[in-house]
């Protein structure tokens, strides 16, 4: 291995970021919703097919904005997986909810479809689902279910731009949607988000909880004559400087998928060997879904083994974390939040899993990870050897020594018992 550090996430400029902000600043309009937020969000609208995309100043904002929309508070409860990010829960602990964790499918770790209709209660009022690493859940299933009990469906899609569920964009199967735009998301503007408001009805009340509460929009576009205080709301544009920014890597969005997709093949080719032999699992992404190659994770067999893989890649230079402590275990989560059920398969596999490093640029830096992998299963497999038949190599290297002495040779130096290795827990 050579001595270069792999970091896990890398920002990287796609083409006219610079310039566009140049520009921006030219028009002395820094503040949001000027040019570039405009053409930020004409391009969301046409890549999905979406009535409203508003640009906010995270995910976290926009989920924020979707829980208020939705009208939540103290007593009513909104489902959604453990196996996520905080702020799905904490936008909607914000308003007085409860969220109500379900478990995850074993394949895709998204919340398993199966078991929400055992969570439904009577106060349920909606159902917030994850698309974890930018692969679909199953949005034919969670539609029905919520058609038939009239709850609302909101997709936290922060993971899932530029990916489809049966042919049709993610971020677009919910009532409000929110993308994530922060530095480790696959088109960034360093912190920056979108809601795209699926339900034409809620468009008016989200431009205005947008801006602090106000019918400042309707005045911007001459349809009233003053703008003052209407609903609640909060500040949640981002400066135009940020769409400035996002709109260079908006269109070089076809040509930044494709090379995510080439490094998240090269990983998924070079593992496939180990996943053979049964010694880690590599994703699975249903025939139904186009993916992103958002992320790329293994599930090594037990947490002692992943922690062991994170420690040796560690030594070797690779930064590569393992994801979502589950939220219903988090000290906030038991306060706020309760579990639908045991969330055995989010335990178990949470515990299991790391992420490799994904940017734009890494090339043959991810040929460096797959050995830095293979590199470990081969000392494991060694170091596990080497306790097994200790006694039994120990008896052949005097055996050796012996052969060798007898014949006149000089002896070598005895060979050394295995190192004390940095590479954490052996196999369970
Ligand atoms: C990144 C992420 C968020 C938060 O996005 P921000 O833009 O940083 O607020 C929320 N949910 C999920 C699933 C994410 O991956």
């Amino acid at each position: 291995m050579s001595d270069m550090t792999i970091d896990f996430n890398r920002p990287t400029l796609a083409g006219n970021e610079l310039e566009y902000i140049r520009q921006s600043l030219e028009r002395a309009h820094l503040s949001g919703d000027g040019v570039f937020t405009k053409r930020c969000h004409a391009w969301l609208e046409r890549r999905l097919g979406a009535p409203q995309a508003l640009m906010t100043h995270s995910c976290t904002a926009a989920l924020e904005m979707a829980a208020l929309l939705t009208d939540v508070g103290p007593g009513d409860e909104v489902i959604m997986p453990s196996f996520t990010f905080v702020s799905t829960a904490n936008a909607f602990v914000l308003r007085g909810a409860t969220p109500v964790f379900v478990d995850i499918r074993p394949d895709t770790l998204n919340i398993d479809e199966r078991l929400i209709e055992a969570a439904i209660t009577p106060r349920t009022r909606a159902i917030c689902v994850v698309h974890y690493a930018g692969v679909a859940c199953d949005m034919d299933a969670i539609g029905a279910i919520a058609a038939r009990h009239g709850l609302a469906v909101i997709e936290d899609a922060a993971q899932a731009l530029m990916s489809a569920y049966r042919g049709r964009p993610l971020g677009t199967f919910g009532a409000l949607s929110a993308f994530s735009f922060h530095e480790t998301k696959n088109l960034i503007s360093g912190e920056g988000g979108a809601l795209i408001v699926n339900d034409p009805a809620l468009i008016t009340r989200a431009e205005i909880i947008r801006e602090k509460g106000t019918n400042r929009a309707r005045f911007l576009r001459g349809e009233v004559n003053k703008y003052t205080w209407v609903d609640v709301g909060s500040s949640y544009l981002p400066s135009d400087m940020l769409a400035a920014f996002l709109l260079a890597q908006f269109e070089n969005a076809e040509r930044l998928d494709e090379e995510r997709h080439a490094l998240w093949n090269v990983y998924h080719e070079a593992l496939a060997p180990l996943e053979e032999r049964g010694l880690l699992r590599r994703p699975q992404i249903p025939a139904e879904c186009r993916h992103n190659a958002h992320l790329y994770y293994v599930l090594a067999r037990t947490a002692g083994e992943r922690n062991g893989l994170i420690a040796h890649l560690r030594t070797s230079g690779i930064q590569a974390p393992f994801h979502y402590v589950p939220l219903h275990s988090a000290p906030a989560g038991r306060r706020y939040s309760r579990a639908a059920g045991e969330l055995s398969v989010t335990t178990d596999l949470s515990a299991r899993l790391l992420r490799l490093p994904m940017w734009y640029g890494l090339g043959a830096g991810a040929g460096q990870v797959v050995e830095a992998v293979q590199d470990f299963f081969r000392t494991a497999h060694a170091r596990a050897a080497a306790t097994a038949g200790h006694v039994a190599s120990k008896a052949l290297a005097r055996h050796r020594a012996w052969v060798r002495s007898a014949s006149g040779e000089v002896l070598p130096a005895p060979p050394a018992t295995p190192p004390a290795t940095p590479h954490g827990a052996p196999p369970a």
